[in-house]
């Protein structure tokens, strides 16, 4: 029930919507900001270029199964890409799905997991990810997850029979892995008996989309949402810009559900959210994709709210050796693996090397698995955030490493004969990084690094073989969570928590669940699909 405020702000609407319908009163709305020609690019076009009842922006996790749900409706569904490739972050990625409630594979290994269970462990206060789930939508969540997984299987997306499992894991198992044994733009992981990789999720449900008659337009960036009046009415469709170059209009009967993704991309949106996001930090996912949260924009643009950042958990950087991008295989257009096919050093491998910061000095206990966080604190903290590793032939012998292009990314390994050489070449003080390489193998040898306390575990293995190699370490943005406030059925609220008629957002583009990764997105896109049809 609308309150007096409310009502105020709908009579202010109305003014608005009115006033701007005749643009008579154009001049009347300079008092919001907007000119003439401000307010008439937000009203209805005359023409329309297209009409479809649904329309989806993005074909990733959440824009794939919303279109998918939305044509088993029976609704004509049309997606627009911004990008040439279909899929997202979604196609890129591992295919590590956090999904459950009793799937047959938990069945098959004994795991007992139901809606109840989820809902239970994913509010659990101790776990402080969960105080930023709002209770109705992680109930919708829940709800929706065995039958989502179903369906996609249904949809032919196949998953391994075993589950993932790592140290320390806590809660019910739930990590099912996506089959997927064929290339696809960023092909990144193998786990498990077979390969696994978010493309066994997107192309299955591309080919089930184009088969039930969605329409897809690549490199057609959505650039406004329409609605009947300014901030104000039903959404009617939406501005497009087709190749960067042609302006369209894209009418929807019934909806438009923005599947586009988070803001970890866009360099301003997110130092919001974390002022530590400065400029430099590249997001994982570039260069094929860019997270740059224009869907979100065109959201609050035309009357949305933001909901839920999480400002506090390992998952928001990760850190790469050797490569500005995530870790791509070797021969990917997009960019190198770095070190070794992970990019990603386990604990294991940081006891073979250091990291120093543009004066040449450690700067923390370079294996701190439990605390991730207070890394990236302090590697954030670093000046102009130049981190260096430092490690020897012994360790690249060790480890199998491979700190050449196109392994690395030109420019960003070096070596040389001696430490010296190496501080020159990587412009960092030779008599500081002399200093703390001799430092740290004084520690080795005793066992015991009374700098930073780098355990024992990981203090094994002296930097004194040369040459002597400096690789790059980059900190990438992985995850934000801030996205549009939406309800259990997916639909896009305003400041007044009332829904925008019209308007459904899922996956990383809406905000109020804090579950990272694909699921979130699968199952409430799939969920603002039907709703919309
Ligand atoms: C390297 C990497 C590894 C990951 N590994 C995993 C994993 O193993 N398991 C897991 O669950 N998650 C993983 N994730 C996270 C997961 O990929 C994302 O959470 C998920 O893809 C988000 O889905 P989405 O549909 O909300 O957004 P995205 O996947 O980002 O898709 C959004 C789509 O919308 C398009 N778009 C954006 N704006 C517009 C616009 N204005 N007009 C038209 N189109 C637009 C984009 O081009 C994009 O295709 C990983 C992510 C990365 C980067």
């Amino acid at each position: 029930m609308p309150g007096k405020k409310t009502e105020k702000m709908l009579t202010r609407r109305r003014f608005i919507k009115d006033t701007a319908a005749g643009v008579a009163g154009a001049g009347a709305l300079t008092f919001m900001g907007l000119n003439t020609r401000e307010v008439k690019a937000s009203l209805p076009p005359t023409k329309w270029d297209s009409e479809s009842d649904v329309i989806v922006v993005g074909s990733g996790p959440a824009g794939l199964p919303a279109a998918v749900a939305a044509a088993e409706k029976g609704a004509s569904v049309l997606i627009l890409e911004k990008n040439n490739e279909i899929g997202g972050n979604g196609v890129i990625n591992g295919g590590i799905l956090s999904i459950g409630g009793g799937t047959h594979i938990q069945k098959t290994k004994g795991i007992e997991d139901s809606a109840d269970l989820m809902f239970k462990e994913y509010s659990d206060y101790r776990n402080r990810e969960n105080k930023r789930n709002d209770p109705k939508v992680l109930r919708a969540f829940c709800d929706h997850n065995l039958s989502t997984f179903n369906w996609l299987e249904k949809h032919g997306v196949k998953f391994q029979d075993n589950l993932l499992g790592f140290p320390g894991m806590k809660g019910t198992p739930r990590y099912h892995l996506v089959s997927w044994d064929k290339d696809s733009p960023g092909w990144l992981y193998r786990y498990g008996p077979g390969p696994s990789s978010g493309a066994g999720l997107i192309k299955p449900l591309e080919t089930v989309a184009r088969k039930k008659g969605v329409k897809i337009l690549l490199k057609h960036a959505m650039t406004k949402i329409i609605r009947e009046g300014l901030m104000a009415g039903r959404v009617l469709g939406v501005e497009v810009k087709e190749d960067q170059k042609r302006t369209l209009y894209f009418k929807a009967r019934k909806g438009v559900i923005l599947g586009s993704g988070g803001w970890k991309g866009n360099r301003w949106l997110r130092t919001l959210f974390d002022p530590r996001m400065t400029e430099d930090l590249v997001a994982s996912g570039e260069p094929f994709i860019t997270a740059d949260g224009t869907g979100i924009i065109a959201g609050l643009e035309t009357g949305a709210v933001l909901a839920s950042d999480r400002a506090i958990d390992w998952h928001l950087f990760h850190r790469m050796f050797g490569t500005r991008y995530y870790r791509f295989p070797t021969g990917s257009p997009y960019a190198a693996p770095g070190l070794g096919q992970t990019g990603q050093p386990s604990m294991k491998e940081v006891a073979n090397l250091i990291i120093v910061n543009k004066f040449g000095l450690r700067y923390i206990n370079e294996a701190t698995p439990e605390k991730p966080s207070l890394f990236y604190d302090a590697s954030l903290a670093q000046e102009d955030h130049i981190l260096w590793a430092i490690f020897d032939e012994a360790a690249v012998k060790r480890n199998g490493w491979d700190p050449r292009p196109p392994a690395v990314e030109e420019d960003l390994a070096l070596s040389a004969p001696t430490i010296a050489e190496l501080a020159k070449l990587i412009r960092v003080p030779g008599d500081a990084l002399r200093e703390t390489v001799r430092k740290y193998n004084t520690f080795v040898e005793r066992g015991e690094d009374s700098d930073f306390g780098k355990p024992k575990t990981h203090l094994q293995y002296k930097i004194d073989r040369p040459p002597f190699h400096a690789v790059w370490m980059s900190i990438q943005v992985h995850d934000t969570s801030g996205g549009l406030a939406t309800n259990a059925k997916s639909q896009v609220l305003d400041i007044y928590g009332n829904v925008i008629p019209g308007l459904y957002a899922a996956g990383e583009a809406a905000g109020g669940l804090d579950k990272i990764g694909m699921t979130r997105g699968i199952v409430m896109g799939r969920i603002a699909g039907e709703n919309a049809a």
